[in-house]
């Protein structure tokens, strides 16, 4: 589904991705750790097209992210066209951003409606399939100050859901939380995980990592030192960097 060619990314002199390959098969669930500074949100953020890469490509589903092709040549996208592509990417961040002044299921049904042009019927039916499946129906009518962060991260994955993405990015969902909160998140995660969700997941939690992840991805200095199993890369790490980063956890 994701397959990333020697992304490289600098901003001004300073060179924060050096040459990322990754590919990323339907359904599976890659964790990404790395200390701070390694370049993982800025890859994320490439491969949605939040930020423009120097070299390199991202191609998700059968097209390169932030292009298309016309009469046989590679263009810039246009903005129809990259909203089409993003459509297929969903992404969730540490701060959930959900509107204060709408409900949960409002803020929900905002995309699909406002920006994908889905009927009301449909688009609130599908809300509430979501939040049945995270666990939230009763919070429908719910302002976002009504819910515990636990709860608004988790309406932050449904308003993510929405739009039918093919690929889910999450970037530290849980790095926000109070610690009591962390499990109920993850939990949601790894059902997604379960349900067979193509996830990318940076993240610190190296319990979810053990749990649910295909591979996991050890990133330093804008570079893949290390991919494998869970058991490989968080048990028996070969590289002495993914063994002195894993220690911190210890
Ligand atoms: P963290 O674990 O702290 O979130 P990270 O691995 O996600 O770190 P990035 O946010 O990708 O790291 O940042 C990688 C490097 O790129 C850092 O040195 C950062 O200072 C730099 N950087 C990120 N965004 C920008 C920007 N918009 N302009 C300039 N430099 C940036
Ligand atoms: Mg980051």
């Amino acid at each position: 589904l994701v397959r990333a060619r020697n992304v490289h990314k600098s901003y001004g002199q300073h060179e924060v991705l050096k040459g990322i390959d990754l590919d990323v098969r339907v359904g599976e669930t890659i964790v990404i750790l790395g200390p701070s500074g390694s370049g993982k949100s800025t890859f994320l953020r490439c491969i949605n097209h939040l930020e423009t890469m120097q070299g390199g490509s991202i191609i998700v589903g059968d097209e390169q992210v932030g292009y298309q092709m016309r009469g046989g040549k590679l263009y810039r996208a246009s903005p129809a066209v990259m909203a089409r592509q993003r459509k297929d990417i969903g992404m969730v961040f540490q701060q959930f951003n959900l509107y204060p002044h709408l409900t949960v299921l409002q803020n929900i049904i905002e995309a699909p409606i406002g920006v994908h042009g889905e009927k009301r019927s449909e688009a609130e039916s599908y809300a509430r399939a979501l939040l049945e499946r995270i666990g939230l129906s009763e919070k429908e009518n719910a302002y976002p100050r009504q819910l515990s962060g636990g709860q608004q991260q988790r309406v932050a994955i449904a308003r993510a859901l929405a739009i039918k993405p093919k690929l889910m990015l999450f970037d530290e969902p849980t790095s926000a939380l109070d610690p009591e909160l962390v499990g109920e998140v993850l939990a949601t995660m790894r059902d997604l995980a379960t349900q067979g969700l193509t996830m990318i997941v940076v993240t610190h939690e190296i319990g979810f990592a053990k749990e649910a992840a295909d591979r996991v991805i050890f990133m330093d200095g804008g570079k893949i030192v290390e991919e494998g199993s869970p058991e490989q890369v968080l048990v028996n790490p070969n590289q002495l960097r993914t063994r002195a980063f894993l220690n911190r956890f210890i």
